[in-house]
């Protein structure tokens, strides 16, 4: 499958991409990517690109289109099938990525799950009141919504990302809205896109998301005629 979470910061697009990787029979197949993740490995990694995106990411700014492209881009051509996580961010992203996988003729998306719902200060309130990243695992947790786990299951620690800030999360929503119109309409266009309302409950929204993609959890997806959707 070829799926793409989209929405504003905080809806949930990085809790409900892992479920949904690991809700997969053959997830290792659907790789998650997640541009977030690739930013900030290059930032840990130390590599050149790596430190002009630490002072940006310090300072909650948002990565150029150019180095978000070259960094998932390889990595989509690479899987056959993926769950990505926060990209599209603009239509920009979306018509570039439309065309690398027309030139590799491997098909479009299967299915845009736009996760929204929430106000802007529901999901400022969300993310100020208790999001924590895994150190170990990298997964996201909450701690009033989706506490971590036990030790053994995740060891943590468990941090807030330094970019986890009023002001920063205030910008990012601000360009989400600028672009979010445009580019629901782009997918909407397509025949993808899938609403799926975030304020619901964790669990809740997983469900609602495997609804949307016609449980691929289920061994009978892949019999169904559906199948074209398994790509
Ligand atoms: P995004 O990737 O869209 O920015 P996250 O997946 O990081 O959002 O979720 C933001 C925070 O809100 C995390 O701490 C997560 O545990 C929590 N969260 C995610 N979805 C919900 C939900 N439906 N209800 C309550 N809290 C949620």
């Amino acid at each position: 499958m070829r799926i793409a979470f989209i929405g504003p910061p905080g809806a949930g697009k990085s809790t409900q991409a892992r479920k949904l990787a690991r809700a997969l029979p053959h997830w290792n197949t659907s790789p998650r990517l997640s541009t977030g993740e690739l930013v900030r490995a290059q930032i840990e990694a130390g590599t050149d690109l790596g430190r002009t995106l630490g002072g940006q990411y310090e300072r909650g700014e948002r990565v150029d289109s150019a180095t978000i492209l070259s960094l998932i881009l390889p990595r989509v051509r690479r899987a056959g099938g993926w769950i990505l996580d926060n990209f599209p961010a603009d239509v920009a992203q979306a018509r570039a990525l439309d065309e690398d996988l027309e030139e590799r003729g491997s098909g479009g998306l299967s299915r845009v799950i736009l996760l929204e719902g929430p106000s802007e200060e529901d999901l400022i309130q969300r993310v100020l009141d208790g999001r924590v990243t895994s150190q170990a695992t990298r997964d996201v947790y909450h701690l009033l919504n989706d506490p971590p786990p036990e030790e053994r299951t995740d060891p943590g620690p468990f941090e807030r990302r330094n970019d986890d800030t009023e002001e920063s999360l205030r910008r990012n929503l601000q360009a989400y809205r600028s672009e979010a119109e445009a580019l629901k309409q782009h997918y909407e266009a397509r025949g993808v896109l899938s609403a799926v309302d975030a304020r619901k409950p964790i669990d809740e929204v997983a469900e609602d998301v495997l609804e949307v993609l016609g449980h691929p959890e289920k061994p009978e997806f892949y019999t169904l005629p559906s199948n074209s959707q398994t790509a």
